[in-house]
């Protein structure tokens, strides 16, 4: 679910609650996510440090704790977080709870346990999946268009494919690639040989414009319920049988590789075979 706007909300909600705060203790509700490689009682372990510094690279959160650890939070498609009062009800989908000093609890859960949290020495980051794989962040400070055209031309392959994959552009997922495709009004399945000069001019500009725009948005839908997703706003994303809000026409679903992609088939021409 989160992806590098949702996720952007979520640090700059959780940044001011819980930098400098002393973690009390935690537990491990549920297996399968939580990944300790510190050799150490995870709930021992981490009671004590002090939260130094939270950042976000693409989809993935970390949490600096002081004395060499660190936390870090990959959601994937089904994780999230809840910051709530200790006392609040544990929902069945919880699998972390992280305890806090002045009664405040940072709560991981997932629907189908596909994401993780790994607690480990800073060190051994790049032991973790993905993380030495990540391209730039989609909201640093954008690359030239002709950075861009450059950074693109070793990638084969579909252009949603490129876009998701992380190493050209880190944090964007299923729903914002259909958002830039959709804005940039590329058949989503083109393959990235076939990309104009126009069209790689329209990607770059998407690409950068999109998340931005949505992290506005989410940054007033979303609040302080950082759990919550927001995603009513997208113009074509999970909106198949709906119209087009740029030209009214109604909006495909195509399933592929176990996921869904949607587009405009008049704003985003192209053939599924063979493009
Ligand atoms: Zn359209």
């Amino acid at each position: 679910m989160p992806e590098a706007p949702d996720l952007q909300v979520i640090l700059e909600f959780l940044e001011p609650r819980l930098t400098g705060r002393v973690v009390t203790g935690a537990r491990e509700v549920k297996p399968l996510v939580l990944r300790n490689l510190t050799g150490k009682p995870f709930g021992d372990d981490i009671a004590g440090r002090t939260v130094e510094k939270i950042r976000r690279h693409g989809k993935l959160l970390f949490f600096d704790l002081s004395d060499d650890r660190l936390l870090l939070i990959n959601p994937m498609l089904t994780g999230g977080l809840r910051y709530t009062d200790p006392s609040e009800k544990i929902l069945a989908t919880t699998h972390v709870i992280i305890d806090f000093e002045g009664d405040r609890q940072l709560r991981y859960f997932d629907q189908k346990k596909m994401g993780m949290v790994y607690y480990l020495r800073p060190e051994q980051v790049n032991d973790t999946p993905r993380v030495d794989e990540q391209g730039p962040d989609v909201l640093d400070e954008p690359m030239s268009l002709e950075d861009f055209r450059t950074a693109l031309r070793p990638f084969r392959g579909e252009i949603k494919g490129i876009l998701t994959r992380g190493r050209l552009v880190s944090g964007v997922g299923n729903a914002y690639a259909d958002e830039i495709l959709h804005a940039a009004m590329i058949f989503p399945y083109k393959k990235r040989t076939r990309l104009t000069d126009e069209e790689v001019e329209r990607l770059h500009e998407a690409t950068y414009d999109v998340p931005r725009s949505a992290l506005k948005v989410l940054r007033n839908e979303i609040g302080d319920a950082i759990h919550k997703k927001v995603r009513s706003f997208l113009a074509v994303h999970r909106k198949g049988g709906q119209s087009c809000p740029r030209c009214g026409y109604t909006i495909s679903a195509i399933t592929a590789n176990k996921r869904e992609t949607n587009f405009c088939r008049k704003c985003q021409p192209g053939i599924l075979v063979n493009n």
